[in-house]
């Protein structure tokens, strides 16, 4: 599909691998929108943004700090040009069953899978609100659906953002700012990577399609979600996990 996002700016949190760098990949390569591509690590920004060499550019940027995102948003608008499209993709676990879950384990995965995206939206639509055009694509998970042992914190942290998602798409359509989430099951990247065998057995058995997930298969969608081909969809989650939950 040709996305045409041609010369356009998307900022993609948590770029430096996995389900992230195939979205920046897709935004630049499959729409030819400029791309911000954000990681904590900014020699490593700067490394995936080159190996993507169709127009993208390397940013650091640790999401749990709320006077960072606001300087890299601007930092990206002086570079690169208003934001168009935002993905908070960024994520991270830290599972425990409730009886041993951390206060601390709470708040990491609060922090960066939620909060996040609400400071990042904040810094971003002020810009998009203006102009009156701008997509924000959430990266949420199915377990933010149906919940996981063991994930609390994590599901919490998913089911809160559809919720953020969905208040953000209300207030913001009249602006033609369209938000959704995307939500993947059972991707292979390094997240799923730490899983057991065990584990990775029982849930590709729930799997209808037979297959796990790959990064593509999620970016491919975040790229329609970016286009004009969904310019009347929004406060939508699309799940994206080969019929796992149904
Ligand atoms: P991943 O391979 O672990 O990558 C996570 C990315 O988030 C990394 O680039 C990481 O940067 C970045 N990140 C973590 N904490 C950050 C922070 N404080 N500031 C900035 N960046 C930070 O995970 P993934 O599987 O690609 O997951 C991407 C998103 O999809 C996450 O939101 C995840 O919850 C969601 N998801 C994944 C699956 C799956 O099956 N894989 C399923 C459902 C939803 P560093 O390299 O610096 O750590």
């Amino acid at each position: 599909m040709n996305l045409d996002l041609d010369g356009k700016v998307a900022m993609v949190t948590g770029a430096g691998r996995g389900i992230g760098k195939a979205i920046a990949t897709e935004l630049a390569c499959g729409g030819g929108a400029k791309v911000a591509v954000l990681d904590r690590d900014y020699e490593h920004a700067l490394e995936v943004a080159a190996d993507i060499a169709c127009g993208a550019k390397g940013f650091r940027i640790d999401v749990v700090d709320g006077a960072a995102i606001d300087a890299c948003v601007a930092e990206v608008e002086k570079d690169l040009g208003p934001i168009e499209v935002l993905v908070n993709n960024a994520g991270i676990t830290r599972d425990n069953l409730l009886a041993r879950l951390t206060e601390e384990q709470w708040d990491q995965v609060l922090d960066v899978n939620l909060k996040a995206a609400y400071l990042t939206m904040k810094a971003v639509t002020r810009g998009m609100m203006k102009r009156r055009s701008g997509r924000i694509i959430n990266i949420t998970s199915v377990v933010g659906m149906i919940g996981n042992k063991g994930q609390a914190n994590y599901a919490a942290s998913k089911a809160g953002l559809i919720g953020l998602t969905k208040s953000v798409a209300r207030e913001l359509a009249s602006r033609n700012i369209r938000v959704n989430a995307v939500a993947p099951g059972f991707i292979e990247t390094d997240m799923t990577a730490r899983l057991p065998a065990e584990a990775r057995e029982a849930l590709s058995a729930q799997i209808a399609l037979g297959r796990l997930g790959t990064p593509e298969d999620v970016a491919a969608v975040v790229g329609f979600l970016a286009s004009d081909a969904a310019s009347y969809i929004t406060g939508q989650v699309i799940v994206v996990d080969g019929g796992m939950v149904m």
